[in-house]
């Protein structure tokens, strides 16, 4: 039997989406109903509604998401962070790293085809007025085809223009987030030779936009993308992916009416999935797989999930839906292709729990538990204390020995606090050069101070100091310092 099929593994030597020559292969997917296309639509406009709604949420008059990187000003989920908190974002991206691992070992690309934004726009946005404006593939494949006529003009035109002016939207979007909607709105309603520079970056990523969602397409996510890339060492045998069942669907060829079903004699080997249905006789016995290609038909990167898992499949389950149909018209049971891992197809094993994936459980729950722990124990305000830099010690009239320091305090809070200072040293007075009873919402306030000691307590040239930052009664920071005598 192995003998008369043609091999068809080919499809490893050249990408989905170039020909022969290497060059472009434009992708027409065609859009199959399904249940699961019901559930991606969804959840992505909750989440595009979430994305455009994010710039305008606000808490108490301030607003809930900035990522004000040019001021280096943060507030997520309402609450401020400074540069002092880098420590914490850097852990909260560690974390973030992890968790994708983890959730992609487990889980697959899901994020790919159902959360990531690059998908959601190209899908659910930009393809949609595509269909819109051009038609189905056919008619999208004739027109680009055709020669320049004023009906391809003028659609081009209008797509084009679309295109653009939802890129120069989502390139404002982007520009909210990081300077707030206030700013923003400041801008768009001022003169627009104010703010040339500003304008030109908005152009700029717009042009990014725009080139990414009319000409890049499918090329982010296979060459641009880290993460597409990382999948072949993330991913293993017990993973879920979009995966084709080769035992049920093998041998694959068209049903002619009337034929009875003759079961699969044997299983087919990995090489035996890919025949070509023109080699199956009509006396073969056949799979499930009734080679009409719809689910290559719809696949946005233009693979064949039947090859087996592929780095270019996003896990957008469009292929499962188109499947889903047929099985449904030829009376068979779905889930010919379907989420479940190699082991489970192979072996029909249960999802497992592998000791990789315990191992990713236990960092992630070890890097949460000190992500929350930090977050939680944050100080309201973060002090630093730094001696006056030049300055050595001054002997004063009265007997005591003073140095100079600077002094800067961070509210993290919206509120304007309060704020005293008490030295841990029984002989120990703190004088303020100017003084600092409050700090305001969300800003710095900037002193100088004197600490100054008896001599007579002095029984060393270098003392280590602790300087108390207090709101009302409460500690709130401490700051340690050294104090330089004479000894
Ligand atoms: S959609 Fe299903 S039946 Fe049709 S070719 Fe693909 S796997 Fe086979
Ligand atoms: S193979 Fe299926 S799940 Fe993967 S990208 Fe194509 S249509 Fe989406």
């Amino acid at each position: 039997m192995e003998s008369t099929l043609t091999q068809q593994d080919n499809f490893r030597d050249h990408l989905p989406n170039a020909d022969q020559q290497g060059s472009r292969k434009w992708i027409y997917p065609r859009v199959e109903k399904g249940r699961l296309l019901r559930w991606r639509t969804a959840v992505a406009w909750v989440l595009l509604a979430t994305l455009f709604a994010g710039p305008f949420l606000s808490l108490d008059g301030h607003p809930v998401f900035l990522f004000n990187v040019l001021e280096r000003k943060f507030i997520l989920f309402g609450v401020p962070f400074w540069p002092q908190d880098f420590h914490l974002v850097a852990l909260g991206l560690l974390t973030f790293i992890v968790f994708i691992a983890l959730f992609t070992v487990i889980y697959g690309r899901v994020w790919c085809g159902w959360a990531c934004p690059q998908t959601i726009f190209m899908e659910m946005v930009f393809r949609k007025i595509e269909i819109w404006i051009e038609g189905s593939p056919n008619e999208r494949k004739k027109l680009d085809a055709a020669p320049w006529t004023t009906d391809k003009i003028l659609k081009k035109t209008a797509k084009h223009t679309v295109f653009f002016l939802i890129s120069f939207l989502i390139s404002n979007l982007f520009l909210a987030y990081i300077i707030g909607k206030d700013e923003l709105f400041q801008i768009v309603t001022d003169d627009v030779t104010e703010h040339l520079g500003g304008l030109a970056s908005i152009l700029l990523f717009t042009g990014v936009f725009y080139l990414v969602f009319a000409k890049l397409r499918e090329i982010v996510c296979t060459t641009i993308c880290p993460y597409g890339r990382l999948q072949g060492v993330l991913l293993d045998k017990a993973s879920l992916v979009v995966a084709y069942d080769y035992i049920r669907g093998e041998p694959r060829g068209k049903r002619v009416k009337n034929l009875d079903r003759q079961p699969t004699a044997g299983r087919p080997t990995l090489n035996r999935r890919a025949a070509p249905s023109k080699l199956i006789t009509l006396n073969s016995p056949k799979g499930d797989c009734v080679d009409c290609a719809l689910c290559v038909q719809v696949c946005p990167m233009g693979i064949d999930i039947r090859n087996g898992s592929q780095l270019e499949c996003i896990n957008c389950t469009a292929c499962i839906d188109a499947c889903n149909n047929v099985m449904d018209k030829i009376n068979r049971p779905r889930g010919l292709i379907r989420i479940d891992s190699q082991e489970g197809i192979e072996q029909k094993k249960p999802l497992r729990f592998t000791g990789r994936m315990k191992a990713y459980t236990a960092v992630l729950v070890a890097l949460i538990g000190v992500l929350l722990y930090l977050l939680v124990s944050r100080p309201a305000m973060e002090t630093t204390v730094l001696r006056a830099p030049g300055q050595l010690f001054q002997r004063e009239a009265d007997g005591y020995i003073s140095n100079l320091y600077t002094i800067e305090i961070v509210n993290k809070t919206f509120q304007t606090l309060p704020v005293s200072f008490r030295i841990k040293h029984p002989n120990g007075q703190l004088r303020l050069v100017q003084p600092i009873t409050q700090v305001p919402s969300d800003a710095l306030a900037k002193g100088v101070f004197f600490i100054r000691l008896p001599e007579k307590s002095i029984h060393s040239n270098s003392i280590l100091l602790e300087i108390e930052i207090l709101s009302g009664n409460q500690v709130v920071d401490r700051a340690k310092t050294t104090f330089l005598g004479p000894n």
